[in-house]
């Protein structure tokens, strides 16, 4: 390519500064599930995998994972994350399971001084939790692409941590791929224990609960999602805790004008839980 197309094209990319030379990265939403998903080979791992081989090549990953929570926004920031296990009562393999991608203090910095609304404050205790390394590493197997995750402010509206996100917008054009890591449906308590691998079973009301939210993904209209806790039974059932379902409005809040979103692992488990995932981008 010369020079000139090449400049052309990344000023076409890049509307907003023209500086920078890779593309805009997607955004993805991805329900995780069971961190068995982490080393069992089934649809859903190969659903991941599969994505990870579709999309340009990050410079970094940011997660924001349901599995951490904490007062005030906070965002990883050690050269080497370690890899938690954070779930109980499964096989030791599971445990034995490390990711050792880097981690990287620059876009952690990075993303503190691009978010304004809110200090983001950089963490050195945490590392990469199940929700992100469950489904990471079967996009990047290698573990050669850093890693950092943002966590919850559990004091923060729905509305507000869609601003949050929407600030963090800069940061694709610098070819990192933002990732939400949750579930959209999510009840635990409910779960049909029977049907854990059964793919493909729901209950009435995560089946539209789950058919209403992919509506209005794939109609661009956030506000129903922003505000589900209005939104009636099947919500209520689908989403008894936030921290699941948050992650998808990080996702979302990401969207621009016109941009297309497509769903994968499009599929419910367990009666009361989706594994429904998104790409944007
Ligand atoms: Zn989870």
């Amino acid at each position: 390519m010369t020079g000139n197309l090449s400049n052309l094209l990344s000023e076409g990319l890049n509307t907003s500064s023209g500086d920078q030379a890779s593309p805009v990265m997607p955004v993805l939403f991805v329900g995780h599930g069971s961190p068995m998903n982490a080393i069992e080979e089934n649809e859903f791992a190969a659903g991941w995998r599969e994505m990870g081989t579709r999309l340009p090549r990050p410079s970094a990953i940011l997660c924001v994972s349901a599995h951490w929570q904490s007062k005030g926004t906070k965002v990883t920031a050690m050269e080497k994350p370690e890899t938690i296990h954070d779930f109980g009562g499964f096989p030791r393999e599971l445990y034995e399971v490390q990711y050792p991608a880097p981690g990287s203090p620059e876009l952690a910095h990075t993303t503190a001084a691009t978010v304004r609304a809110r200090v983001v404050e950089p963490d050195r205790a945490w590392g990469l939790d199940h929700g992100a390394w469950s489904v990471i590493r079967r996009m990047y197997p290698d573990a050669d692409v850093p890693v950092v995750e943002l966590s919850l402010d559990y004091q923060l509206s729905p509305q507000q941590h869609y601003d949050l996100a929407r600030e963090l917008a800069p940061l694709r054009k610098k070819g990192v791929l933002i990732i939400g890591s949750g579930n959209m449906v999510h009840n635990l308590g409910l779960v049909s224990w029977e049907h854990m691998n059964t793919s493909g079973y729901a209950y009435d009301w995560a089946l539209e609960a789950g058919d209403a939210m992919k509506k209005s993904i794939l109609g661009g209209d956030h506000v129903p999602l922003i505000s589900y806790a209005s939104q009636g039974r099947a919500f209520r059932l689908a989403i008894p805790t936030p921290e699941h379902f948050l992650p998808l409005l990080y996702a979302l809040a990401l969207q621009e004008p016109g941009e297309p979103a497509e769903l994968f692992n499009d599929k419910p488990v367990a009666g009361s839980l989706t594994m429904t995932s998104v790409k944007i981008g």
